[in-house]
């Protein structure tokens, strides 16, 4: 099965560690396939305004400079390590209101979608390009200072039909509703520093190949979760 991490941060926006050191741990670490999944965040609120002043997200004038830089890393990876790495990004709607907050990873991204956008042209904008919409974090987390991200949960019966699937484990959080409702799923580390490497990761039954991992995960057969700890998946 591919080991497989779905949730990564970068210097492109809070992540502690730049790209090529990133991608350098996990070939290292034996993984099969990562994603690239840096903060664009909605600029309109205060945080926001915040995040884009620090750098903290990426943003449209600077996403085609992101997305070369990820392809040409993709290739070092791919030759040294033959490990597939995809680009994409976090949407991150984050409010002072858990209930109003929520984050998407979109996975094998062509063009910027922005998260000022309503959910709805999002998740329509993402399918036109076929990427992966992945909802993340969707339920109260163990993270003292961090704030729920409970929108997409909250309104689920609506917004289900988009999301590809649901994140039922993130880094040492384990989401038990996603089962409950038999929702698809996958896990991933929100990688931010290196420790992160050692958290829950996802497993897939298919072929090492951008549309083979797609169709896995949208048919959630052959997909497990496995804790990561100490370089071994076991
Ligand atoms: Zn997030
Ligand atoms: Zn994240």
């Amino acid at each position: 099965m591919l080991l497989c991490d779905f949730h990564i941060h970068t210097r492109y926006s809070d992540g502690s560690i730049e790209l090529r050191r990133t991608i350098d741990l996990f070939g290292q670490a034996g993984f099969d396939v990562i994603a690239i999944t840096d903060h664009v965040v909605n600029g309109k609120t205060t945080y926001g305004k915040m995040a884009n002043r620090f750098r903290f997200s990426v943003q449209e004038s600077h996403f085609p400079d992101y997305l070369l830089h990820i392809q040409e890393e993709a290739k070092r990876a791919w030759d040294r390590y033959g490990m597939l790495v995809l680009p994409g990004v976090e949407i991150t709607k984050s409010s002072l209101s858990s209930r109003q907050s929520a984050h998407v990873l979109l996975i094998d991204l062509k063009t910027f979608i922005s998260a000022e956008w309503e959910f709805e042209k999002i998740f329509l904008e993402a399918k036109k390009q076929d990427a992966l919409i992945i909802a993340c974090h969707p339920h109260h987390s163990s993270e003292l200072m961090a704030i729920d991200t409970l929108y997409l949960w909250t309104h689920r019966e609506k917004y289900a039909p988009f999301i590809d699937a649901w994140e039922i484990a993130n880094r040492d959080d384990v989401f038990n509703v996603i089962s409950l409702k038999k929702y698809p799923y996958i896990a991933g580390s929100d990688f931010h520093r290196a420790r992160h490497l050692y958290s829950w990761k996802t497993m897939l039954n298919c072929e090492k190949e951008i549309k083979a991992i797609k169709k896995c995960i949208r048919y959630n057969r052959g997909v497990a979760i496995t804790l990561f700890r100490n370089g071994t998946p076991w």
